[in-house]
């Protein structure tokens, strides 16, 4: 899970990482209120923020300093509602300007391919840190960390002098890089950032900007549920979640529904495949129904696989093992039942593909349940191609073509 930039900081403020005094405001009022606060402690210049998961907020106008109540008010009218990169701005962080004299690069993160910890320190911050590792390489230190040891003081200070920062911004920054260390390893985190690191001109310094990922298989030791974002989850996702089945959505029109991680990642494969020669036909979703595939788990997944309206077919492709397949054709069988005692009629055909452990026996009961809507294939591109096919004339008939 990726936080927003006041989450970020909320938790950075935590551990004792320094970040400017700020709210957070919904709508240009309570930015002008909140600055108005700031402006009676005296400090009535503020920098209004848009808080989008993504980064190059500051280039795409999402960033704006004002002065005093009212202007503030005005950025953030001009902020909100603002579409960055695909991300609509429902709030923004309202801050206390810093004076910055200089901006550089700090981080940790998982380094999956060196199978390590790594900080990164840079002198050049507030750019992409990817161009700078580009344009000016010797700029950008890589440092590895140990996961035993940690960050200490003597790392820390290590880290700072190879990101070639100043001298008299070092012992700020090893500071704030120990804490920083705390919050990545404390909070189980795969990436904590701060672009710019900044040296404020009265010699402090400040993590302005806050980019962490948690590492959501972690969640369940962590209390990070109050940073969870309801207004982005996708409504079937978050129901298949509540019933704890495994399901990502996405474009196309054939649900899936297989037994196993590798079966199905390769079932949207072939059904991507096959649908290239029915006009482009997709797969609508990823749902592993796991080992042990009772009814009520295939009625969980038949009801959110169907309540996707973009669907048009089903494919159930499973391999027995452990769970042999007569026991997943019962499944199929009694989850109908379910969904029709439901109220949920199942009309869009069903492509069902059984092998492996007791696929004879499966295959004669759901020839003997004679149900109208399943349709039995025995191969799996078979079954993917006639799940595409049964897609595609569904779709043709749901919107007739419209003459020119
Ligand atoms: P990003 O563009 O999404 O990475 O957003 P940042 O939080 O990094 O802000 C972008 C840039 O805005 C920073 O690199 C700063 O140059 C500038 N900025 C942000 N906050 C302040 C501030 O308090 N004072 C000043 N002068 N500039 C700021
Ligand atoms: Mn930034």
């Amino acid at each position: 899970m990726d936080l927003f930039e006041h989450q970020a900081k909320e938790l950075f403020a935590e551990y004792g990482v320094p970040v400017p005094r700020g709210s957070l405001a919904r709508t240009p009022e309570e930015a002008r209120v909140i600055v108005e606060g700031f402006a009676a402690a005296g400090a009535p210049r503020v920098v209004v923020k848009a808080q989008v998961k993504t980064g190059g907020r500051g280039k795409a106008g999402g960033v704006k300093v004002a002065d005093g109540p009212a202007e503030a008010q005005a950025r953030a009218q001009d902020i909100l509602g603002m579409d960055i990169k695909g991300h609509t701005v429902h709030t923004v962080l309202v801050e206390e300007a810093s004076d910055i004299a200089q901006e550089y690069y700090l981080s940790f993160l998982l380094d999956r391919a060196a199978r390590t910890f790594v900080s990164i320190c840079s002198v050049q911050g507030g750019m992409e840190i990817e161009e700078v590792a580009h344009s000016n390489p010797d700029a950008v230190a890589q440092i590895p960390i140990d996961p035993l040891a940690g960050v200490d003081a003597a790392k820390a200070a290590e880290i700072v002098a190879a990101g070639r920062l100043p001298e008299e911004a070092r012992p700020g920054a090893a500071t704030l890089a120990e804490r920083l260390w705390a919050v990545f390893a404390d909070e189980d985190a795969t990436l904590v950032e701060v672009n710019p690191l900044i040296l404020t001109v009265d010699g402090r310094v400040v993590a302005l900007d806050g980019k962490v990922t948690l590492d959501d298989n972690a969640a369940y030791r962590q209390d990070h549920g109050r940073f969870a974002d309801p207004t982005a989850a996708d409504p079937l996702e978050a129901r298949a979640k509540a019933k704890h089945l495994n399901y990502v959505k996405l474009e196309g029109e054939v649900g899936i529904i297989g037994n196993g991680a590798g079966l199905v990642m390769s079932t949207l494969d072939v059904v991507a495949q096959a649908g290239e020669a029915f006009g482009g036909i997709r797969p609508a979703n990823f749902l592993d129904i796991g080992g042990g595939a009772s009814a009520e788990v295939m009625a969980d997944g038949l009801e959110i696989v169907l309540s996707d309206t973009s669907v048009r077919s089903v494919l159930v492709n499973v391999f027995g093992g452990i769970t042999s397949c007569d026991s997943v054709a019962n499944g199929i069988v009694s989850a109908l039942g379910m969904l029709a005692e439901r109220g949920e009629r199942v009309t869009h055909p069903i492509v069902v593909r059984l092998d492996g452990n007791n696929a004879a026996e499966a295959r004669r009961i759901l020839t003997d349940a004679g149900l109208t809507v399943v349709e039995q294939v025995e191969t799996m591109d078979d079954a993917a191609r006639r799940a595409a096919q049964l897609a595609a004339s569904a779709q043709r008939a749901a919107a007739p073509a419209t003459g020119a």
